[in-house]
C-alpha cells in the first residue's frame, strides 16, 4: 500500500539550486517510491541562526510503500553518503537538509522520528511550498489546512520564489 509523504529539502552551502535538483533526483531513486509533485524553489532568509547564507527550499510529495523509519533512513543515507553532509552545529549551514514533514495522516513521536515534523507549522519556507502542492491538506495534529496554517503565521522571514 502506498502512502503520500511530504519531504522538505533545503540547502545553503555550495550550488544551492543544483543541490535541490540532485536531492529530488536521489529521493526519486528510493525503492518502492515515486515523486508525485514538486513545489517551486524558494530563497529563504535563515531563521534561528541568522548569520549564515540564505537557503533554497522546496517541498516534494512522494508516493511510497516504505515505512516512516525506512523512509527516514533513506533520506539520511542521501544526506550522508550522496552529499557527504558536513556541518559544524545544528541549524548551521549545510549543503542538504531533508526533513520528513508528513506521512499520510500518521502521527509518530519516537526518539528518532517525529511526524508531523515538529517545527513545520511555524516555518513559512515549509508552508508556502506545501500550499502550492496540497493547500487543503490537513495537519493531523493541529487539524488545520496548510492554507490556514500559513495564514496564521506572524514570522517576518522572507520566502521568495526563484
Ligand atoms: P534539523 O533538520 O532540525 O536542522 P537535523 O537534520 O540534524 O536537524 O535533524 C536530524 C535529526 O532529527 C535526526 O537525528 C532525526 O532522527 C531527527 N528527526 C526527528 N524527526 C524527524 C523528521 N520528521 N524528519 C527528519 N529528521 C527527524
Ligand atoms: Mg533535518
Amino acid at each position: 500500500m502506498e502512502t503520500e509523504a511530504y519531504i522538505g529539502i533545503g540547502s545553503n552551502l555550495g550550488d544551492r539550486e543544483l543541490n535541490l535538483l540532485r536531492g529530488v533526483a536521489e529521493i526519486g531513486k528510493l525503492p518502492l517510491s515515486r515523486v508525485t509533485g514538486l513545489s517551486p524553489f524558494y530563497e529563504t532568509s535563515p531563521v534561528g541562526v541568522t548569520d549564515q547564507p540564505a537557503f533554497y527550499n522546496a517541498v516534494l510529495s512522494l508516493a511510497t510503500a516504505l515505512t516512516p523509519p525506512e523512509l527516514l533512513s533513506g533520506l539520511q543515507r542521501i544526506e550522508n553518503e550522496v552529499f557527504n553532509r558536513t556541518r559544524e552545529h545544528r541549524w548551521g549551514p549545510r549543503n542538504i537538509d531533508l526533513d520528513l514533514l508528513l506521512y499520510g495522516s500518521e502521527v509518530i513521536d519516537s526518539e528518532e522520528l517525529t511526524i508531523p515534523h515538529p517545527r513545520m507549522a511555524e516555518r513559512r519556507f515549509v508552508l508556502q511550498p506545501l500550499c502550492v502542492l496540497a493547500p487543503g491538506l490537513i495537519h493531523p495534529v493541529l487539524g488545520r489546512s496548510m492554507v490556514e496554517l500559513l495564514a496564521m503565521l506572524s514570522s517576518v522571514e522572507t520566502v521568495v520564489e526563484i
